[in-house]
């Protein structure tokens, strides 16, 4: 009702000018927000919404509890929120909000987030690499519980999901909350779509929010979703921060790898052994790798770093028609960025006999292929195969309906990036806003039907080693960055 009133006042008024807008993006608040939203964070971080290891899978008891809890806990918290959009339920493991706007006929936004976690144990996590490549914490225990969400005097919020991706969550809905009671109303609908299992794959958040949206005929104008942050040191003599915005993913597949063999004892074998073929197999995918490739989602991110680089390096990356062959072998030399410029294959497990004196009749691997654009699932398979068969190893998908083929760059030159970009800029000063190829996948791409738009970042700033914390152990956020993530959505939903 209230927001009946609110929007029928602000219609009559027509768009807020510059003036007004200025200076409802000065009065935003900092410090009052401050106490509220890390109370928030620390409180969904106590809810242990554990996304299990296998698709469908919500891991325990425990997990399942905390995922019928969460969304009443978001309506106790956020009551304006609540008691303002409209709320449903496409899933149980997805929510759906929508602002409406004053204009409901033009095209709506949509802003996407997640509130499943993965698991927490030590023994998960330590030693592990995170999906973006960083080096994790390794060999690190959990200095406080993972889902305690404690708070220290420094202003670390500690804590399983506050980085990914507890924060999105908690930031737009801060933002709307304090939007609301400013009295705001956005221009054209702007709908909030919250998944609760991004970590298995989506199919039962993003992927029923999706449809849904797709079943009522919406197109939005664009989608922003959890993605690469802004970091510091990007590229070695970098001047200024980089704030990577993903607008293109690669594609992903998983293949399996497997050799048949009549078996026996191992005190005779055979001059080839199954597990010798699929090893033979691995040892020349890795010596004989995807083709580097300059993609022009790659081209663009370089050129963008130009006005923050060395005078060196911004002579060789505005010269890419001619130095491309050289920059393509630099950037190969560090597997961040190598995974930029190639199609990436990566053994991920094997299996052999069950004795150590009995010789496998099956062996097999799995490959993880994180496909670049240009190349598609079908043509990956294809050369894979070419290898394989040649020492008589069969290859086939893990999971067919998992496979993904890359998506597409959206646009850099448009209204929607452009606002993104400016965001960044306003909020975080002397950061370079740069577009990039997400190489890990996320929610958003469920969503390509209603999108063709489709952005991903999350706007805090993170060293290398809290990036590393992401799925690794020790996971937590500074307060300040906590503020900052409020009011980049903050500012960004005022313009839209
Ligand atoms: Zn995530």
């Amino acid at each position: 009702m209230l927001l009946r009133t609110l929007y029928l006042r602000r219609r009559g008024s027509g768009p807020p000018d510059n003036q007004e807008k200025e200076k409802r993006e000065e009065a935003l608040p900092t410090a009052e927000v401050f106490p509220r939203a890390v109370e928030h964070l620390s409180s969904a971080v106590q809810y242990p919404t554990v996304s299990g290891l296998e698709p469908g899978d919500s891991g325990s008891k425990e997990a399942e509890k905390a995922f019928a809890e969460f969304p009443g806990f978001l309506r106790n918290t956020y009551r304006r929120v609540f008691s303002e959009l409209e709320l449903e339920f496409p899933s149980e493991r997805g929510m759906l909000l929508r602002w409406p706007g004053r204009d409901s006929a033009e095209k709506p936004v949509l802003f996407t987030a997640h509130y499943d976690v993965v698991p927490a144990a030590d023994e998960q996590a330590a030693g592990t690499k995170t999906d973006s490549g960083t080096e994790g914490a390794a060999g690190e225990g959990w200095l406080f519980p993972p889902f305690s969400g404690i708070v220290t005097d420094e202003g670390w919020i500690w804590g399983r999901g506050t980085l990914d991706n507890k924060i999105g969550v908690i930031s737009l809905l801060e933002a709307v909350e304090s939007l609301l009671s400013e009295g705001f109303v956005p221009r054209t609908d702007i709908y909030f779509a919250f998944g609760g299992d991004e970590e298995t794959k989506g199919k039962e958040g993003a992927g029923r929010i999706a449809a849904e949206l797709e079943r009522r005929g919406l197109e939005f104008r664009f989608l922003l979703d959890e993605g690469m942050v802004i970091t510091r040191g990007f590229l070695p003599g970098m001047r200024k921060a980089a704030a990577l915005i993903g607008v293109a993913e690669k594609g992903y597949v998983d293949l399996e790898l497997t050799a048949e063999d009549t078996g026996g004892h191992s005190s005779m074998p055979p001059p080839r052994t199954a597990l010798g073929r699929i090893a033979s197999v691995l040892a020349q995918l890795e010596s004989r790798k995807f083709p580097l490739r300059m993609t022009s989602v790659v081209r663009r991110t370089l050129e963008h770093l130009v006005p923050a680089v060395s005078f060196g390096t911004a002579f060789l990356l505005s010269n890419l028609w001619f130095f491309g062959p050289l920059v393509l072998r630099i950037l190969d030399r560090d597997p961040t960025t190598s995974s930029l410029i190639r199609t990436t294959v990566a053994a991920t497990m094997a299996q052999g006999s069950s004795k150590e004196n009995v010789l496998p009749s099956r062996a097999s691997a799995v490959l993880n292929i994180r496909i670049l654009a240009g190349e598609t699932v079908v043509s990956v398979l294809q050369r894979i195969k070419e290898t394989a068969e040649k020492e008589n190893v069969q290859v086939r998908y893990l999971n067919q309906d998992e496979t993904d083929d890359p998506i597409e760059s959206s646009s850099i030159e448009g209204e929607a990036y452009s606002l993104i970009a400016d965001t960044v800029c306003s909020i975080f000063p002397d950061t370079l806003a740069v577009p990039f190829l997400m190489n890990g996948t996320t929610d958003s791409s469920k969503y390509r039907r209603v999108a063709k738009n489709i952005y991903r970042f999350t706007p805090v700033v993170l060293d290398r080693r809290d990036v590393g914390r992401i799925h690794g152990t020790n996971e937590r956020l500074g307060s300040e960055a906590l503020v900052q993530s409020i009011r980049f959505y903050q500012t960004i939903l005022g313009r839209c």
